[in-house]
């Protein structure tokens, strides 16, 4: 290698791991798991085209400028359906990032719309004013009203809004399922957790939180505070921001070491696969490495402890729900049977996955806003399998996927509703 390319390269994120580019055998078995592709039929936007284009940045046949690389890279949704479909283990989600950095750096920092989003999650007081606004919106019922008569991305934002509101007329907790639990201190042998409280599951799914802490507490955990938390990072991490993401994370390592709580609880599964990622964003300072390794050992989806719960308290509820699964919990994180196992212990409840359980429903973080057209058609065929199976619930465990499944049902003006598998158990308790 001369010194000019080496030098050129030294800037690249994507150069410091040519190894996982060059894993990639081009054997395509990845391209009828890859939704945008499904959708466009361009190899450009499958992910062993896109593979292709990361390749060329670092052999110096593209720039990280070039419009192509960063349409084709902007359009992925990093759902990472890809490496569950690949057989020669391709870490696809670990280059995504790298291509996002590479490609945010040259742009000289993320879009307008991205780095305002940004902003207002990267601090806890703007947070909760922005999501308290949020509330305000939707408890009125301005925000159904506006979703009409706004246009684009203002019109969607408002739907996406309205969608959160808590199924089937339960009581809306506002903020208040954020508060720690007020149950009995737990038995002293019972195990801990605490629970992530995220930005958005914190400000719109207050409800969702409040359900998790009961419905642990009834499974027979005890819950310990982790006040210092704070957003997980991922949202920055996607769009490339690593050493913002980097910072939340240490945060939040610090937060959780001094809860001392056995497992660390999530319920959001974008949430739960950034924090199993932190021991790679931290690669480079071993102090980091283990700590962060030590947190992601203890993160654990709601439904993995409830899988796993020391008392298994009777559950019943009459319905139909159908499963689907969020792409960061089923990709992301490899728990593919808990959220059905914990659904099927429901007596009455009749369970059934989608069809099209396996794929993103588009939402992917904030790409929904980001590139809207494409998000719709990609959503699309999942809302036709809910329409065609007619559930009275479909559950999933994500706010992205809530929001795109929820409001794509409001659009369509369907009785079926997006809930929160835990929903569902707390409601089974009762
Ligand atoms: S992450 Fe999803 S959208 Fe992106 S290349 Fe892989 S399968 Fe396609
Ligand atoms: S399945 Fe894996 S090895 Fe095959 S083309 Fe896709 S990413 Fe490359």
């Amino acid at each position: 290698m001369t010194d000019d390319r080496r030098a050129g390269l030294a800037d690249l994120h994507l150069a410091e791991d040519e190894e996982g580019i060059l894993a990639c055998v081009h054997c395509g078995f990845c391209l009828q798991a890859c939704p945008t592709y499904r959708v466009l039929g361009d190899e450009n936007d499958s992910p062993r085209g896109r593979i292709y284009l990361m390749r060329a940045l670092v052999e110096e046949r593209l720039d990280s400028d070039d419009g192509a690389f960063a349409t084709h890279i902007d359009r992925c949704l990093g759902c990472r359906a890809c490496e569950t479909a690949c057989p020669a283990g391709v870490e696809y989600g670990s280059l995504l990032e790298r291509a996002r950095a590479d490609r945010t750096e040259a742009a000289g920092g993320p879009d307008l719309l991205t780095r305002l989003l940004l902003w207002v999650f990267s601090d806890a007081l703007r947070t909760r004013l922005a999501l308290g606004l949020g509330r305000a919106l939707r408890a009125t019922g301005l925000a159904g009203a506006l979703e009409r008569v706004l246009p684009g991305r203002a019109g969607l934002a408002m739907r996406l809004l309205a969608s959160t509101r808590p199924a089937d007329g339960a009581a809306d907790a506002g903020d208040a399922g954020n508060a720690g639990s007020d149950a009995e201190a737990p038995a002293s042998d019972a195990p801990s957790f605490a629970l992530l409280e995220g930005c958005v599951m914190s400000g719109l799914f207050g409800h969702v939180n409040g359900a998790t802490r009961r419905v642990l507490g009834a499974h027979g955990y005890g819950e310990v505070a982790a006040t210092e938390q704070g957003c997980c990072g991922a949202l920055h991490a996607h769009a490339g921001m690593k050493e913002e993401a980097r910072e939340l994370a240490r945060r939040n390592i610090r937060a959780f070491e001094e809860s001392g709580a056995d497992r660390i609880a999530v319920n959001s599964a974008g949430c739960g696969a950034a924090m199993r990622e932190y021991p790679e964003w931290m690669a480079g300072d071993p102090v980091w490495v283990a700590r962060a390794r030590e947190l992601a050992d203890r993160v654990r989806d709601v439904t993995e402890l409830l899988d796993d719960a020391p008392e298994r308290p009777p559950l019943a509820l009459a319905g139909r729900v159908a499963y689907d699964a969020p792409c960061h919990l089923l990709h992301g994180q490899g728990v593919e049977d808990e959220p059905l196992d914990v659904l099927g212990r429901i007596e009455g409840l009749e369970v059934s996955r989608l069809p099209s359980c396996d794929s993103c429903c588009g939402g992917a973080g904030i790409y929904n806003l980001l590139q809207p057209e494409l998000a719709e058609r990609v959503l699309a065929p999942k809302l036709d399998d809910i329409e065609g199976d007619a559930p009275r619930w479909v559950a999933t465990g994500n706010p992205g996927c809530l929001m795109q499944i929820g409001s794509g049902l409001r659009e369509r003006r369907a009785a079926v509703r997006a809930v929160h598998p835990v929903e569902l158990v707390d409601r089974a308790l009762t």
